[in-house]
Order: structure tokens, then sequence, then C-alpha cells
């Protein structure tokens, strides 16, 4: 290989590609099924089937060594996004509540779906996903229409707490975390002095019984939600209502997304929710269709209302300027982590046809790579250390220098196999940058910074490595 310039000196003149690609954008394919995905995440440990050993649990997904830190990273995002912001504080509330929530929610009579099963497969389908022909449902895995009349089905998992297994010792497992939020309206508010209009967020597991789970980690029965519960004074909620959208969606943008895969939804009047008073999704173009990734509500002043009358106790607040006390609307914004990782991989990656001036970087003739163009913030690995043979001298220096990176930022140290492999196997996963340590470096001192998306190779002294890819990174 051979080398540009230096970027050591402060005055250097600015640094000139090895690689230049020009045209890469007509040889580049997106990802066309989920199939692909769930392959190269079993394979690059992002995403393993749970209990796997034991023929696996339905719908049940780990996240491996890599997918747990990119999950970390999704949900690092949106805390920052949330609580850096002045108006918002965060909480973290235990899953299993008090029985009575989830009466005063609506969730016991109402969080249901309408079950249906098929007398000739014994196939459970949801109603009202179902297609139907002459006012009768058809069963979407043998297509009969013997099917029994839809029953409501409760999605909440019933545990018990306690020894005694009985109606009085029954406990669910939150089907949402926005309840944990609402019943500690009061101690946040008290405890942090906060004026309207203000926000609760809040990370962590929700459980639902879905009928239908499936796409892989879309639709699971345990999951994780980020949601924001902002508390304004009625008559600001329509106002703040399209703020938290135009907020969302700048968060989406911000992330790296393709603008042409997101859109807003409204739910018409029929679709809302028994809480709410408007709702917009945000949906993502996943491979298997238009979908909901995030839903914003403005949830009136329903769920504080319900509370208060379930729980006796007061959930007003007073208006200092205006001397008075009302009950605080509250505008949702709810996104499923597990979903927006899913999307974010989906529309990370891509297929590249390498050029013949790529050639340098290919390996045993494939002349394809698959890249992860996560964000750099969002990336499971940010830099890889590559030692370009099993030099002593060269492998000694990269783990000197994986082991400084390791200080700021989750690193790899790759010593195994061809340069152009290692190249590839560290695009697949999405890090951003790949630093050889090669012969010359021996005795320029330099190592070379490889960009993941560019292929643009630099040549950057060992002292200023650190700064570089610092900089380069760019993370908040
Ligand atoms: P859906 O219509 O997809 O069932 P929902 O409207 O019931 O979702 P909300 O109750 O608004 O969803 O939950 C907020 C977010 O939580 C959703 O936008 C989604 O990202 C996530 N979510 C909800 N259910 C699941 C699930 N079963 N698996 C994974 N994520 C989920």
């Amino acid at each position: 290989m051979s080398w540009k310039r230096s970027e050591n000196q402060a005055n250097s003149e600015p640094l000139k590609p090895l690689i230049e690609r020009g045209k890469m954008s007509a040889r580049i394919k997106g990802l066309s099924d989920l199939q692909t995905l769930v392959s190269l995440c079993k394979q690059r440990g992002f995403v393993f089937q749970s209990s796997e050993v034991y023929g696996g649990l339905n719908s049940c997904w780990d996240y491996g060594p890599l997918g747990s830190q990119f999950k970390l990273n999704v949900k690092l995002s949106w805390w920052k996004a949330m609580t850096r912001r002045p108006d918002i504080v965060g909480l973290d509330a235990a899953i299993l509540m008090h029985p009575t929530v989830w009466r005063a929610s609506g969730h016991v009579d109402g969080f249901t779906d309408p079950l249906v099963d098929c007398r000739d497969c014994k196939n459970r389908f949801r109603a009202d996903q179902a297609e139907s022909k002459d006012g009768k449902l058809i069963c979407p895995s043998c297509g009969s229409q013997n099917v029994t009349e839809p029953r409501n089905f409760n999605l909440m998992f019933k545990t018990h707490m306690g020894p005694v297994e009985d109606e009085g010792s029954v406990v669910f497992l939150r089907p949402e975390t926005a309840q944990g939020i609402f019943v500690n309206f009061e101690n946040v508010q008290t405890s942090t002095r906060k004026k309207l209009p203000f926000g609760i967020a809040q990370i962590g597991k929700s459980f639902r019984n879905e009928i239908t789970p499936g796409n892989f980690t879309f639709r699971t029965r345990e999951f994780e939600q980020m949601e924001m519960q902002y508390f304004v004074k009625p008559g600001t909620d329509e106002g703040w209502f399209e703020e938290w959208k135009k907020t969302r969606w700048d968060y989406y943008l911000r992330l790296g997304f393709n603008e042409q895969k997101l859109r807003f939804k409204p739910h018409g009047p029929g679709e809302l929710a028994h809480y709410a008073k408007a709702a917009f999704d945000v949906q993502y173009e996943f491979p298997f269709g238009w979908q909901e990734l995030e839903g914003i509500h403005n949830r009136s002043d329903f769920d504080l209302s319900q509370h208060q009358k379930f729980s006796g106790k007061k959930l007003e607040y007073f208006d200092e300027v205006a001397k008075e006390k009302f009950i605080p609307y509250v505008i949702e914004t709810a996104v499923g982590c597990d979903r927006l990782a899913l999307a974010l991989l989906c529309d990370a990656y891509r297929e590249e046809s390498l050029a013949q001036e790529d050639e340098a970087e290919s390996s045993g003739g494939a002349d394809v790579r698959v890249v992860l163009g996560l964000k750099p913030e969002l990336a499971p690995i940010k830099v890889a250390f590559l030692p370009l043979s099993k030099k002593p001298a060269l492998q000694e220096l990269a783990g000197r220098l994986r082991n400084e990176a390791a200080q700021k930022w989750n690193v790899d140290l790759d010593e195994a196999a061809s340069i152009g492999k290692r190249y590839r196997r560290q695009d697949e996963i999405g890090t951003p940058f790949c630093v050889t340590v090669d012969f010359q470096t021996l005795e320029d001192n330099e190592v070379t910074v490889r960009h993941r998306d560019s292929m643009k190779q630099v040549r950057v002294s060992i002292d200023q490595v650190m700064a570089y890819l610092d900089k380069q990174l760019n993370i908040f």
C-alpha cells in the first residue's frame, strides 16, 4: 500500500484521500428482505434467538455482545435528547405496580385484542389484522372462513406476588412504562420543584402477551420502551403536541434516518385510544412495509384524573402565577427501543458493489461489501485497531493504541485474516474507523486511518491519532 501524506503538522495541507469514490451511489443496494438482516445479526453477535439450545422461545430475543452495546447507544441517544433539556427529568419506576394502577388506567377492562380461532388449522389470529370476504374473516394461515367469533383477549401478563397464589396476590407485568410516570407525577414535581410545562422520561421493559408477534424484534412479548410524558397547562396542549411532533422528527433525522423512509400517520377518530385526544404515529418503511415506530399522543388529563379518582389523592398542579389549581394535560412520545434499533439496522444496511479502483480493498476477489452505515454515536465499536501482520512489534503497538482508545470508546483489536477481510468485517458491523499499524509505522510513527463510508485512507502520526479520531467521531 502507498500513502499520500502525513497529517502530523498543524500547518499541513488538507489531506487527499487515497481512494476517490465519486460514482458510488449507483452501485449501492439497500436491505430488501428482513432475513438477510436476521442472519447478519446472528452471525455477528447482534441478536440471538432466546433459549436457542432448547429450540428457542417464540418472539423472544437476546442481544449479543454487539447488539447489547448498540441498543445501549440507542437508549443513550434518546436519554440525552430528553434529559439534557432543562425541562425534562428522568425516572426509573418498578415493573410491578399496585394492581389498582391497571384498573385506573383502563388496562384491566380495555387492553384487549379481538382474538379469533380457525377451526380448520387451529391458528389463532387478530380479527383487526385479518382480511374478510362477504363479512366473514379469512384465516391468514390456511384461508379458511370456518372461524370462531372474535373474543377479547387481555394482553397483560399476570403473575402472583408472595407465596400464596390466589386472586388477592395477582399482579401484572406492566404493559407500558407510562403509568409509572403518572403515579409519580406528584413525587417528581415536588422533589424537583419543576414548573409546567415539564416532562418525565423513562426507559424500561414492558410486556404484552401479543397474539401475533413477529418480524424479528419488531413485535415481541417482552420489549423495552422509551416514553416521555410532558405535562402542560390545559389549553396549551395542542401547541405542545405540534412542537413535540417536530422535535421527534428532528431526532430521527439526527440519528441518520433516510427521510424518504419516515412519515407521520394521523390516527383517525375511530382509531384513537380511549385516553387520546389526538395521536400521530411516526412510521418507518421496514422491508415488510410501513409500520409504527413511535406514537405521539395528546392524552389530555385522562391518566392523572383516573389516578386521582382511584387513589383518592389529589394530583393537581398549583399555578402560582394564575393562582389556580388544575390537572395538567399530557403530551406523550412513546417509542420501542427494540423497534427503533431494528429500524436503524434496516436503514443502515447496504451492499456496495466495489469498482476497479477499490480492488486494493477487496479480499479474495469479493466485489461486494456489506456496510452498516450507522452514525458513529450509535455504532457498537467506534474504532478497530489492525496490525498489518503478526510481527510482534506491530501487534504490541496496535494493542497499546487499542488500550489507550478503550479509555474513551468501545474499540476492537482484530489481528486475524487479510487486511481486506478485516476491513469488511468492521464495515459489516458499522465500525466507522479502522487504524492500521504497518511496517512503515515502525519507521515514521504514522498509522493509517481508514474511513468506513468513503474507504478513504489517511496517514496520521501516532501522537495525533486519538485527537484525530475524537474529532472525526464527533460524539456529543
Ligand atoms: P402497535 O400498534 O404496533 O401494537 P401500539 O400503538 O400498541 O403499537 P404503544 O402502546 O403506543 O404501541 O407503544 C409505544 C411504542 O412501543 C410503539 O410505537 C412501539 O415502538 C413499541 N411497542 C409496542 N408494542 C410493542 C411490541 N409488542 N414489541 C416491540 N415494540 C412494541
